[in-house]
């Protein structure tokens, strides 16, 4: 890029479209660290004294959160780990996970990490081949999600977390939006904000510190900062509907830089008037939250080792 920084005449690093500025890469660095603090300060994400479990894939978004947080743990007065998830996503999983351990490494923060082979009995390879078996009733990512979620947070609680921080960025939160819209998921619009409450005992709150930063300042910040992921690219992202929402929404910003923020302004104005679902209730098998008798990873669960068990 041949542009100069808008604030000093150096050379520009990232067009920050929706505030049609330019920034050279000291000043979009403290931009960014401080539209992070700011977040964290302003939705009051964090209280001084409390335990942060950091969610780490590998990818870049989650080493930078992990980086940050790192770093103003300090100022901000918290305590902070790392939990990652290992799904058994062969040939994605081992070299994520390899880059999470090493940065956790370099920045001094334990790394706890959670397999679907210990925790559940097999891993989501055998999951999606069972379940193409019988018929693909539920997709890779909405098995993968649901015992991510489950897994994260049960780590979280193992670790006497008080906050479970998540890497979601402006991007992600628009698509998740959209996507909730085109299955009619209101609850789930309605309770994806840039925190959570404790709603349930056994439910650590999620904090979200990205929730309005795009996906291109987080990958700027990363970039200019050496933090780097393996280029590997999940195999079921194909099965997806996240996959074709994302390039559409891009293409849009393209032509509409602001389009993503709206999106979220309208998602965040929407919430407040949806039915929330639950209250939270204990599962009847593991105990942990669920809005029915039994949670969905149980279900989930229960469902897949059944189709397992036939083979
Ligand atoms: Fe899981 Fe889907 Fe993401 Fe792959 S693309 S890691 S299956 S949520």
């Amino acid at each position: 890029m041949n542009v100069k920084c808008s604030l000093c005449g150096r050379r520009a690093v990232i067009r920050i479209g929706y505030a049609g500025v330019h920034l050279c890469e000291e000043h979009f660095s403290s931009y960014f660290e401080r539209r992070f603090l700011e977040a964290t300060r302003l939705l009051r994400m964090f209280e001084r004294g409390e335990r942060v479990a950091v969610a780490v894939s590998g990818g870049k978004d989650s080493l930078t959160l992990l980086y940050l947080m790192s770093k103003h743990a300090d100022a901000l007065g918290v305590e902070v780990v790392a939990v990652l998830v290992d799904e058994g996503i062969r040939g994605y999983r081992e070299e994520k996970a390899r880059a999470a351990e090493a940065y956790a490494k370099r920045w001094g923060v334990e790394l706890v990490v959670k397999s679907f082979r210990e925790e559940l009995g097999f891993t989501l390879d055998e999951a999606v081949s069972a379940l193409m078996e019988d018929g693909l009733r539920y997709k890779p990512c909405t098995v993968c999600g649901v015992f991510r979620r489950y897994l994260l947070n049960r780590a979280a609680l193992e670790l006497g977390a008080d906050k479970l921080a998540t890497a979601h960025n402006l991007d992600d939160e628009a698509q998740a939006f959209l996507m909730n819209a085109l299955q009619a998921n209101l609850p789930s619009i309605a309770r994806e904000g840039p925190r959570s409450e404790r709603v349930h005992e056994k439910l650590v709150p999620r904090v979200k510190p990205f929730y309005f930063i795009p996906e291109k300042e987080v990958l700027t910040y990363a970039l200019l900062h050496g933090i780097e992921s393996p280029p590997v690219e999940c195999p079921y992202i194909v099965y997806s509907l996240r996959h074709p929402l994302r390039r559409w929404l891009n293409e849009v910003a393209e032509r509409d830089p602001g389009v993503k923020h709206r999106v979220i302004a309208l998602k965040n104005a929407l919430a407040p008037l949806l039915d929330r679902g639950g209250p939270f209730r204990s599962c009847r098998v593991c105990g942990m939250p669920s809005s029915g008798e039994v949670c969905k990873a149980c279900q989930l669960r229960q469902y897949i080792e059944r189709i397992l068990a036939s083979r």
